[in-house]
């Protein structure tokens, strides 16, 4: 993509009603617009982001033997009356009426629909474990959207729903999205803590929050200090294997958000906990047959009686982890992209676009790059040298490849590590093998 045709509205100053790291770096790298409150439009820088956390999520989803589906945003209030939760959903419910006054309402979350396709299509245990998910805007009428995509009033969501026979494959189901959201995090270059939350009318130890640890998080949160080590790819981990002592070796380390904290019974010494703030970036819980049984959806158990299925509900803030990426991942300089969630690989400047030198081999490093299938940014732009290089800072990409007339006289030109700021001269050939490789 060249810079020049490029809509990439960048910002020079910090917009005002910006608080956070990740809103101001997301506003000035031209990567999302407001369209109203808390409700936004991605750009194409934006948007390539959201679509590479998507495909992470989705492939660690299906990894994890989860199926896609794509279910609508705009459902019927009927079946929320018969889940109950019509009446009970309250404000964060935006409520539409169609033209024949049928009530409607904008998927806060899809519960009821699942259900509702499940006990449609599924009448014997013989079909399950079955886990189903979809990634699709979601609307809650928040009080306080803010942060920008943080906290917005339409975000993009992963929601995925086991359905098994018992309580001992509902523990398995949990177990795989346990394992796969650690995994899924890691991908993007996050530590994900996963920590005891609040269970709701349930009850038991089966709800965990996924949460980054950063100081603009919203929520109070502790964990022990050993949690800082933990390095999920590293483990050869068989998500087709038996993961309870996976999980519960992930659990031995101490985390929890304030709801579930407690100073005077928390096992870890004060010197070892770490007390700061995170953001949640996912929410895992059992909750049994708190909608498969008032929504009817019950197959045949082994021993030929009906039983209602037990289910977990598994969601992943997937526009949210473009801020958080944002958050755990910035100088002040801009941002610095994880190389698995990039826009671009690599950012190639032209540093004097008037030098046919310069161009020339900037033109085959391009085209280079394309063929190679590698994404390039390259800013072909007629613009000061400092802006550019500004420009590129702030944008983030993981790898910028400069090209200015002194080094092309001598045959290199020059590439820079955005995160360690390390720079290597190579010859042009040498930097295509390198990120063709
Ligand atoms: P929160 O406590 O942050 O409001 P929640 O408990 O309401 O989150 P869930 O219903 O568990 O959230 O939704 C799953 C995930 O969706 C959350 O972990 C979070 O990452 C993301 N999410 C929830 N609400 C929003 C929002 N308003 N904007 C962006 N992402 C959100
Ligand atoms: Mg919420």
């Amino acid at each position: 993509m060249r810079l020049s045709n490029y809509l990439i509205p960048t910002l020079r100053d910090t917009p005002k009603e910006a608080q956070i790291v990740s809103h101001r770096y997301m506003l000035r790298a031209g990567m999302i617009q407001q369209a109203s409150a808390g409700i936004y439009s991605w750009l194409p820088m934006g948007y390539r982001v959201l679509r590479k956390i998507e495909q992470i999520v989705r492939e660690e989803q299906d990894a994890a033997g989860a199926q896609e589906v794509l279910m609508p945003t705009i459902q019927s209030a009927d079946l929320w009356r018969e889940s109950g939760r019509y009446d009970d959903y309250g404000k964060e419910m935006l409520r539409i009426q169609d033209r024949h006054e049928r009530d409607m309402l904008y998927g806060p979350t899809n519960e009821e629909l699942i259900t509702d396709i499940f006990r449609t299509h599924v009448k014997s245990y013989r079909a399950l474990p079955l886990n189903l998910y979809h990634i699709q805007w979601k609307f809650r009428d928040e009080v306080r959207p803010r942060f920008g995509i943080m906290r917005g009033r339409e975000f993009l969501m992963k929601d995925a729903y086991s359905f098994d026979v018992d309580y001992e494959g509902a523990v398995r189901a949990y177990n795989k999205m346990f394992v796969a959201y650690l995994k899924t995090y890691a991908r993007m270059g996050l530590r994900a803590i996963p920590m005891a939350a609040d269970s709701g009318p349930i009850g038991g130890d089966m709800s965990h929050e996924f949460v980054i640890l950063a100081e603009t998080g919203e929520s109070e949160v502790y964990c022990h200090k050993d949690w800082l080590e933990v390095d999920v790819l590293s483990q050869d981990i068989d998500i087709n294997g038996d993961l309870q002592p996976v999980v519960d070796s992930f659990l031995s380390r101490y985390a929890a958000t304030d709801e579930k904290h407690d100073p005077a019974t928390c096992p870890v010494p004060e010197g070892d906990l770490i007390a700061t703030r995170g953001i949640e970036v996912g929410h895992i819980f059992y909750f049994g047959t708190k909608y498969s049984e008032p929504l009817n959806a019950r197959v045949t158990g082994p021993d030929g009686k009906d039983v209602p299925v037990h289910s977990g509900s598994y969601g992943v803030g997937v526009s949210r982890l473009v801020g958080g990426i944002i958050e755990a991942s910035h100088d002040d300089r801009g941002i610095i992209w994880p190389e698995s969630v990039a826009p671009f690989l690599v950012g190639l400047v032209n540093i004097k676009v008037g030098d046919d030198a310069c161009t020339g081999v900037c033109e085959d490093l391009y085209r280079g790059f394309n063929n190679a299938g590698v994404e390039c940014l390259y800013d072909d732009r007629d613009e000061r040298t400092g802006a550019k290089l500004a420009d590129m800072d702030l944008i983030g990409l993981p790898w910028q490849v400069i090209v200015g007339p002194r080094g092309v006289k001598n045959g290199v030109v020059e590439v820079k590590n955005r995160r360690t700021g390390e720079t290597e001269e190579m010859s042009p050939e040498a930097v295509l093998s390198r990120f063709s490789g």
